[in-house]
Order: structure tokens, then C-alpha cells, then sequence
């Protein structure tokens, strides 16, 4: 291979590289990407809001069961209901950066992540007074490019461990809970869709109907839920967990008490 035709493969390899990340095997070498966390706690996140027609029945649902959530927000859908934003961070959810517009990370021209990620951070920041600290690409596909613009704007990459494919048409409350099950443990983040933006209309209905059997599950294991700020995503496993204190990051800031607003969690 002549030296340009090299440096194009590694070029090309590292800027989809990072795609692979949503591969399991990937996902088991990489944890705390994938949202791994607190073993004695589960994080519940949402994408791809936020939209007026069912957002708000989803901080209901959670208002009822006192959890709190993690709502990865497009700037596109931020844009046209800023309203509905606030709302969520009024509610004590977190809110997070899922980009501008629901498209893949490996097929946008060079330079348009990087724009959009931080648009939308800028977007997120302004509408809901709270600065987002996550950020999940679209289809869980990271490029090169989307790793640093995160960086840059100081927001840390993180997908998920288990999803309910509450996407897709045929989905139901009993099919999202079902396809749940085997990743409802500690350290597990959930992924789920509070609007049916990309995904099947009116799909959204399968989550918002699953999540009182996902949030009674976890709870009757012995497992709080809550949103990724609560995780502990990154931080040194404990001596129980077989971890090793030496080689994890540094602790993070202790959990605001704000997302625990009543004692179940
Ligand atoms: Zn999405």
C-alpha cells in the first residue's frame, strides 16, 4: 500500500472507528461509554425529545413514581419547544445533548458534528438554565469527530447497556418490559424514546406504558433508579465490585440531593 492510500485507511479508521463502540463486545471492554455504573443503582434515560404531544405525559408518569430521569434532548426538537425543555429541567430531570438533528455520525460531512454538538449543547444550556454533562450520538454511532466535539464542550459520551426497542412499530408496554428484563440489574443504563420523532408514530406509547413495571422491577431488586448525574459512571469500582481504585478516574461531585426528591428514589 502506497504511503497516501495508508494514511487514508488510517484516517478512515479513525474516524470510524469510534462507530463500533455500540457493538457489545465493544461495549464490555469500554463501561463506562456504555453507562456502566453504581451497582446498587440503575439509570433511566430517554432520546430524542423533547416533543409537547408526550414529554410531558412521561414527567407525569416519572412525577408519580418519584424517579428521575436522564432526557438527551435533539436541538432541533429543543428549538421548536423550548417550553417543554424547561419543563424537564424544572421536574429536577437532567437534561443531556443528543445533537442537532437525528442523523449518523459516519456520513456527515467533516466539520457538522462538531458544529451541531456544540449548537445544541449552547441551545440546551440557554433554554433550561442547566449545563449538560452527557452526550449520546444518534444510533449510539460515534465518530472521531464527535468524541472530540464532546470533549470540547465538556460533555462525556455515553450510550446504554440495555433497550426496550420501543421504536418500532409493533411495540408494546409488555414487549418494551420483556425486551428490558434481562438488563434490568445494578449498574444498568436504560435507554427508552419519550417522543416518536424517529421512530414509529406514536411508539412512544410502549415505554410510557412499560415504565412503571421497569421502575417497580428495579425497586423490588433492591435497586434505586435515577438519572445518569446519579450513576456514577467512570467512578472507581468499590472494593465489592473487584475493581481497582488505582486505575479508575477521579471521583466525581457528590449526587445532587435534588434528584432524590422523595426517600424511594
Ligand atoms: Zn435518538
Amino acid at each position: 500500500m502506497r504511503p497516501h492510500a495508508l494514511v487514508a485507511a488510517g484516517l478512515a479508521l479513525l474516524h470510524a472507528g469510534p462507530g463500533a463502540a455500540w457493538l457489545p463486545p465493544v461495549r464490555r471492554l469500554l463501561p463506562s461509554l456504555a453507562g456502566e455504573g453504581d451497582p446498587g443503582h440503575v439509570a433511566l434515560t430517554f432520546d430524542d425529545g423533547p416533543d409537547p404531544r408526550s414529554t410531558p405525559l412521561f414527567l407525569d408518569e416519572l412525577d408519580r413514581l418519584g424517579c428521575r430521569a436522564t432526557f438527551f434532548l435533539l436541538g432541533e426538537m429543543l428549538e421548536r419547544h423550548p417550553e417543554i425543555g424547561r419543563d424537564i429541567a424544572r421536574a429536577g430531570h437532567e437534561v443531556a445533548v443528543h445533537g442537532w438533528r437525528h442523523g449518523n455520525a459516519l456520513v456527515a460531512r467533516p466539520g457538522r458534528v462538531a458544529a451541531e454538538t456544540g449548537r445544541a449543547a449552547r441551545l440546551v444550556a440557554a433554554v433550561t438554565g442547566a449545563r449538560p454533562r452527557w452526550y449520546r450520538p444518534p444510533y449510539g454511532v460515534l465518530s472521531a469527530e464527535a468524541l472530540l466535539a464532546a470533549r470540547w464542550h465538556g460533555l462525556r459520551p455515553v450510550l446504554w447497556t440495555a433497550w426496550g426497542r420501543d421504536w418500532t412499530e409493533r411495540a408494546t408496554p409488555e414487549s418494551v418490559l420483556r425486551t428490558l428484563e434481562p438488563g434490568l440489574r445494578g449498574g444498568a443504563t436504560l435507554l427508552l424514546h419519550d417522543c416518536d420523532h424517529t421512530s414509529a408514530p406514536g411508539s412512544w406509547r410502549s415505554a410510557l406504558g412499560a415504565l412503571a413495571g421497569v421502575v417497580g422491577r428495579c425497586r423490588a431488586a433492591g435497586l434505586r433508579v435515577g438519572p445518569l448525574g446519579a450513576h456514577g459512571v467512570g467512578r472507581p469500582r468499590t472494593a465489592r465490585t473487584g475493581g481497582v481504585p488505582g486505575a479508575a478516574r477521579p471521583h466525581r461531585p457528590p449526587v445532587p440531593a435534588s434528584f432524590y426528591p422523595r426517600p424511594e428514589g
